[in-house]
């Protein structure tokens, strides 16, 4: 299969310069073996996202003189795939409906607190059709544990990591997705949520090599179990390192880093930011 990696972004603001290090990142790769690059705005969560902020990332990477494949795959347009990606788990018992809320499950409240890992089950069946008739809301969570005997253990599961996670791993990685716990595949109020789609759409547009963020290597382990359950395939990963600021820590939206509009409107070059980041 010919190179293909891709450039995800969530259309909830304006690009920066961690963004920016990111898709040269993939794009030179790719076309340093003449392959494919895909952008994909991953914008299933409506309550977030904004169309605005999606024609501001085409701009952006535009003025930083990518190009890419079109038309361009959004994933707000394809929520009945991933709707049957999720009924598929649901037939097979992999999935169980969740009736906590964020309160009960203590988010929120210590944001730097560890937290541990979630595990459930599906209610009694008479408990949850009386919360169901009542309207309550509830998220799908995919169980581990059914998962785990689905595959017959997770300890066959790996994924080739070419670039390194936040603490050097590389090569051949287990999946441990034990670490996250029972996630969270849909909610109520958002539908599928990101790991679903993300797996689906890297298999659906033939995405050979999946080049993201250190940040991102995690949520791999978990990915990594969804492709075994769908029969999807596995790409290889590259998670690189992220840019850090003059302020030592990485650029990032809630801390206001400038967005690339406001260094192009203060007169950057992308030649200059290019060269910046170490790129030729
Ligand atoms: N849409 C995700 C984000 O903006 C990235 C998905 C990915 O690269 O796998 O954080």
């Amino acid at each position: 299969m010919v190179f293909a990696t891709r450039f995800a972004p969530s259309p909830t603001g304006l690009l920066h310069r961690g963004h920016a290090f990111s898709t040269l990142t993939a794009f030179e790769a790719a076309r340093a073996v003449g392959g494919r690059f895909v952008l994909r705005i991953e914008d299933i969560d409506a309550t977030r996202c904004r169309p605005e902020y999606e024609a501001a990332i085409l701009e952006d990477l535009a003025w930083l003189g990518l190009e890419w494949e079109r038309p361009v795959r959004r994933q707000s347009d394809h929520l009945a795939d991933y709707q049957a990606a999720l009924d598929i788990l649901r037939e097979r018992g992999l999935v169980y409906r969740c009736f906590k809320t964020r309160k009960d499950l203590d988010i929120g409240r210590a944001p730097h607190a560890p937290q541990t890992p979630f595990t459930g089950a599906a209610l009694p069946a008479r408990e949850e059709a009386d919360r169901l008739a009542h309207g309550e809301a509830f998220a799908w969570r995919l169980s581990l544990a059914a998962a785990r005997e689905a595959l017959g253990g997770f300890d066959g599961l790996d994924f080739a990591e070419e670039g390194a996670g936040p603490a050097g791993e590389t090569g051949l990685i287990t999946a441990r997705p034990e670490t996250a716990g029972d996630i969270v595949l849909a909610r109520k109020d958002v539908g599928v949520a990101y790991h679903l789609a993300v797996v689906f759409d890297d298999a659906l547009q033939d995405i050979t090599h999946v080049i993201r963020g250190e940040d991102l290597f995690a949520a791999t382990h978990i990915q990594r179990v969804l492709q075994a359950l769908l029969g999807l395939p596995t790409p290889t990963y590259r998670h690189h390192r992220l840019l850090i600021g003059p302020d030592g820590k990485r650029y990032a939206k809630r801390d206001k880093a400038q967005t690339l509009r406001e260094l192009r409107a203060d007169g950057l070059t992308p030649q200059a930011l290019r060269a910046e980041m170490g790129f030729a």
